[in-house]
């Protein structure tokens, strides 16, 4: 089985072709991105209508192009995967209608993909991980911790009251002087920085519900940013490393009470899995790694290029959909808004 992913819902045009092996594994056959990085960086994040017209611009290509990269033709495919949503309206369009077109003229089944869904399987992808898991989903739009306990079937432990992580370093990132995307930026200061010599607040740390409120902690930063100001290389680095140090903090304990409520929605989990951009970060792979260590569950984060938005995640969670007869159909409509995980078991099972 091969499937086509297409990704178009933020700012990474994105193409890959992924197989179903025999023993029910993922194999990339072709992962292909364009970043608009550089369309956006004067910007200081990502414009709409840039974003729509760029991924216009290289889709039909990029697609050309991991096809030839898994030296296949549409004849070979058996079905054609896209983020429906959520996301940049205009760019999920974009994704949207080219694989409709693509599905109506090869006749092969299209499966319109939640964008979130596909980060949360990418760890079955790369790790062949089983049901149920923890996942801790971060990325620019999302903060989440989700019960996975099958295709479909989603339950959300905790999510942001506010910022979401990955927008918490793009803006501490932007405050700082520092480029788009903030994480990575952010990250790279911090290694040079101390990350204690400026006490930032833990939010929500101890709270009953696993959730996270992320505004407070960048504000905080902002005041200790002003007060020093003019700010020295040293200064920035000590800020990020702070503010890193908070945010790590903060994640392990809200883990440690999702890992809790764990067990009365989905059982016993088999892995802690961590997906989204901010599953890039480093510091933020070693605190999990040693909690999950702790809790006797492997941490499971896909390798850096399958963190940020790809089309291997798109095809992947194509196959896992395709492979249970998920299919759909041309009246799938682009959802800017797209929730995934159900609020409660309860309405998980009211959805089933
Ligand atoms: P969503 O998936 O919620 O729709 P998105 O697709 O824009 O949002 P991703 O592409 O999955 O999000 O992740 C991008 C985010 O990850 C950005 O906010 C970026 O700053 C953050 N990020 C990337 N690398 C790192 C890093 N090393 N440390 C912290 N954050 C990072
Ligand atoms: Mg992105
Ligand atoms: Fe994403």
């Amino acid at each position: 089985m091969h499937v086509l992913g297409i990704e178009t819902t933020c700012d990474e045009t994105a193409t890959a072709v992924v197989a179903l092996t025999e023993d029910g594994r993922g194999l990339i056959r072709a992962n292909e991105v364009l970043s608009q990085i550089a369309e956006h960086a004067a910007y200081g994040g990502v414009v709409p209508e840039i974003a729509a017209r760029a991924h216009v611009e290289v889709l039909d290509r990029l697609i050309a192009r991991a096809l030839d990269a898994a030296e296949l033709g549409f004849d070979d495919l058996d079905g054609i995967a896209v983020a429906a949503g959520p996301g940049l309206i205009g760019g999920v369009l974009i994704g949207l209608v080219t694989a409709k077109t693509l599905s109506l003229v090869t006749r092969k089944p299209l499966l319109a993909i939640n964008h979130l869904e596909a980060h949360a399987l990418t760890a079955r992808l790369t790790d062949g991980v089983a049901f149920p898991y923890l996942l801790l989903l971060a990325s620019g739009g999302h903060t989440q911790l989700v019960a996975v306990r099958g295709v479909g079937d989603y339950v959300r432990l905790g999510s942001t009251i506010d910022d979401a992580i990955g927008e918490a370093f793009d803006k501490v990132a932007k405050l700082l002087g520092l480029s788009y995307p903030g994480g990575p930026e952010v990250e790279r200061a911090a290694e040079s920085g101390n990350p204690e010599r400026f006490a930032l607040p833990r939010p929500m740390l101890g709270r009953r519900t696993p959730d996270f409120s992320l505004s407070g902690l960048k504000t905080a930063l902002r005041i200790e940013a002003e007060r020093i100001a003019p700010l020295t290389q040293q200064d920035v680095a000590d800020l990020c490393a702070s503010f890193q140090a908070a945010v790590v903090d903060v994640v392990v304990d809200r883990v440690r009470v999702a890992l809790r409520s764990f067990g009365p929605v989905a059982g016993h989990p088999t892995a802690l899995v961590a997906a989204g951009g901010v599953a890039a970060n480093g510091a933020l792979r070693r605190a999990l790694a040693q909690q999950a260590g702790e809790a006797g569950l492997p941490l499971v984060a896909p390798p850096l290029p399958l963190c940020g938005d790809n089309g291997a995640m798109i095809a992947w969670a194509g196959i896992e959909r395709l492979r249970l007869g998920l299919v759909d159909d041309l009246t799938a409509p682009a959802r800017p808004r797209w929730p995934f995980a159900a609020a409660s078991p309860r309405e998980a099972a009211d959805a089933a």
